[in-house]
């Protein structure tokens, strides 16, 4: 089967082709980034204009480049929630057309469900059940995956996502958005030991999460040490990047552990853009082996928005027998609980 996928949930417009036989064909990503450096966020209206701008010309280019003709495809896989209804509607409207059009069949994917499959698409790809952490710029949720559709949700954060709350710390440090990846480099070269940021709700059993006292421990922190210009000197800058960050990569990591010691699993999925961090892969790494667990990653490029993780999730739902049927409906809130499971493999 030969799978073409589209994401447009946010502000990646993500294109990608998956052949059951020959594995990931082609992949293409616009990253909308220098778009909404200057608003400090995405701005909704200017993400959609902008897939509408380049979702055609990134389907046309992965064909081309594969040699693939629409007769070749077997379906169209497209993101239709959780994110930006603007966003989502481009991506689906331009998939449910492109589906009928070429007479295959289209299936909606849930954005988070591709991100959680991702790992599937490297090398000793892991086997259900296991447990996936989903750190992302909106989620952070700890799930027992018991097969395609089969998400039982253990724990999620009751109020910023990780990735946000890493963005958010960064804009504190005047880091440009998207403030991740900016705030783990700077944290490299500073001392994590000189400040002491909190875990939250690590004393007490469960597995939610809360991110956002952190944030304002990372404000004071930053106040306190401030100079004329606000900022504190560069060193204590990477002194509190490296606090934060010690501080989300240990949290996340006691409950990780919580996780696999409360299903039994032996397999952790980490997926989503913070799970390009590096401190969080090299501690996860470290408690997991003394449980004889594993972890299991998307390679970097797949941990954020990308089309690759919607054309192999719609592979299995196609697979599956799942269809969309011609209506295009978007969801911008999505419980993935609510997807359907018990599918024939
Ligand atoms: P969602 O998937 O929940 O809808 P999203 O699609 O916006 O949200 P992703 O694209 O999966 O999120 O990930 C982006 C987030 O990952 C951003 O918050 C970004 O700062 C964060 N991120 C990316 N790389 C790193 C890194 N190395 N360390 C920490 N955070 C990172
Ligand atoms: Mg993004
Ligand atoms: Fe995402």
């Amino acid at each position: 089967m030969r799978i073409l996928g589209i994401e447009t949930s946010c502000d990646e417009t993500g294109v990608a082709l998956y052949d059951s036989e020959r594995g990931l064909l082609e992949h293409a990503l616009f990253s909308q980034v220098d778009l909404h450096a200057d608003y400090g966020g995405v701005v909704p209206e200017l993400a959609s204009r902008d897939h509408v701008r380049k979702l055609l010309p990134l389907v046309r280019q992965v064909m081309e480049r594969s040699g693939t003709a629409p007769a070749d495809l077997d379906g169209i896989a497209y993101t239709a929630g959780p994110g930006l209804v603007g966003a989502l509607m481009v991506g689906a409207c331009a998939g449910r057309a492109l589906a009928y059009g070429w007479d295959v069949p289209a299936v909606e994917i849930h954005h988070m469900e591709g991100h959680l499959l991702a790992p599937m698409l490297e090398e000793n790809p892991p086997a259900f059940p296991f447990v996936a952490l989903l750190v992302s710029g909106g989620h952070t949720q700890l799930v027992d995956v018991r097969g395609l559709g089969e998400y039982e949700l253990l724990g999620e954060s009751l109020d910023d996502a990780a990735g946000e709350a890493f963005d958010k710390a960064a804009k504190m440090l005047d880091l440009d958005y998207p403030g991740g990846p900016r705030l783990a480099a700077l944290a490299e070269k500073g001392d994590p030991s000189r400040f002491t940021f909190p875990r939250p709700m690590t004393d007490r059993p469960g597995l939610d999460f809360s991110f956002s006292g952190l944030k304002t421990y990372t404000l004071t922190t930053v106040r306190d040490n401030a100079l004329e210009d606000g900022l504190p000197d560069e060193q204590t800058c990477a002194d509190i990047a490296a606090a934060f960050q010690e501080a989300v990569v240990d949290t996340l990591v006691i409950k990780c552990r919580r996780a696999l010691k409360a299903t039994g699993r032996k397999t952790l999925v980490v997926a989503g853009g913070v799970s390009a961090n590096k401190l969080l892969r090299e501690r996860l790494e470290a408690a997991l082996a003394k449980e004889g667990a594993t972890a299991c990653y998307p390679r970097h490029e797949f941990c954020t928005d990308n089309g690759a993780m919607i054309a192999y999730a719609g592979y299995l739902r196609l697979k599956a027998g799942q269809r969309a049927d011609l209506g295009v409906e978007v969801r911008p809130r999505w419980p993935m609980t609510e997807l359907q499971g018990g599918l024939a493999g």
